[in-house]
């Protein structure tokens, strides 16, 4: 294991089985350390069943990491669907449990939908097949995935969603998200800030980019992802030019789902000069205190 004290990585987006990720909470923690990583946030897909468990570890195996309590929302903006990561968040927030409680309820329906549809393309099980390898988190699109993974009907997650899981193809369904300014607001109620995550992965033109970061400015967003592992460097600097043009707090993180050779816990995340860390915000209140 590699020495603590250089554990000095923040990395603010990651998974565990508490939706679609592959390591329980408490393997995660301790893999966080492995890779440098001092500040992890945990965002689990409309869920933070993982919290608990993962501070719990951290207190157990007296680890000297820093945990961030995340969430990752599903929004729905002009017919795109846009990911809102709360940070810093109190898990027990009457305004959170009430929103992410909804939008389970709408994983669940979508999920039968999902395989209603995959049925009439001649593959049964999967709503049994997706909510077997859930195993109680919220079950997300990359479980259909993993599914009709092991039904061999294609390879790899990328060949899967674009067959069957991808808008328009055999397995989609329109979700039912709430808005953009519903997962702001309810970030704020909890205490947390607001953070569009990964705004190279939704295919959105320039144009379009730059409506969805003032829109989200203008709501009262707070933050934007700027670095993630898997970027060219000029999408980074683009990114980070955004941030200061829309007046948003930059934030890093590898989305981390599953141990693979391109995505990794703390990987390659660093901010360019002339953003605003969004971290500051909470670390220097801490100091203050
Ligand atoms: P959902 O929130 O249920 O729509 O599921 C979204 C999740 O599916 C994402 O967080 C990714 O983990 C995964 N996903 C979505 N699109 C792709 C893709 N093209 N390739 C691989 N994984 C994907
Ligand atoms: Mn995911
Ligand atoms: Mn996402
Ligand atoms: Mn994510």
């Amino acid at each position: 294991m590699s020495d603590p004290s250089f554990a000095i990585i923040h990395d603010l987006h990651s998974h565990t089985t508490a939706s679609d990720g592959l390591l329980t909470p408490e393997a995660l923690v301790h893999r966080a350390l492995d890779k440098r990583v001092g500040t992890l946030a945990i965002t689990d897909h409309d869920s933070v069943a993982a919290i608990p468990a993962a501070r719990a570890e951290i207190a157990r195996a007296g680890l000297a990491l820093n945990l961030i309590a995340g969430v990752e929302i599903s929004t729905l903006w002009e017919n795109h669907e846009i990911h809102i990561v709360g940070l810093n968040i109190d898990i027990d927030c009457p305004q959170m449990t009430a929103l992410l409680e909804a939008q389970l309820a709408c994983r669940q329906q979508r999920a039968a939908l999902i395989a209603e549809r995959l049925e009439k393309a001649n593959i049964p099980g999967a709503l049994e097949g997706a909510l077997r390898l859930a195993d109680g988190g919220a079950v997300t699109r990359g479980h259909f995935a993993r599914f009709l993974i092991e039904q061999g009907k294609a390879n790899t997650v990328a060949d899967v969603f674009k067959k069957y899981l991808a808008r328009g193809k055999t397995g989609y369904v329109p979700p039912q998200w709430c808005t953009i300014e519903q997962a702001i607001d309810v970030i704020h109620h909890s205490g947390g800030k607001a953070v569009i995550a990964h705004p190279g992965r939704y295919n959105l033109s320039a144009k379009w980019l730059k409506r969805l970061l003032a829109f989200f400015s203008e709501c009262g967003g707070d933050a934007m992802e700027v670095a993630q592992c898997q970027q060219a460097p000029d999408e980074r600097s683009q990114l980070a030019a955004y941030a200061q043009h829309y007046n948003l707090l930059a934030s890093q993180g590898s989305d981390f789902h599953q141990p693979c050779p391109w995505i990794e816990l703390g990987r390659k995340l660093w901010l360019p000069a002339g953003v605003t860390p969004v971290w500051e915000s909470w670390e220097k209140a801490a100091q203050t205190v």
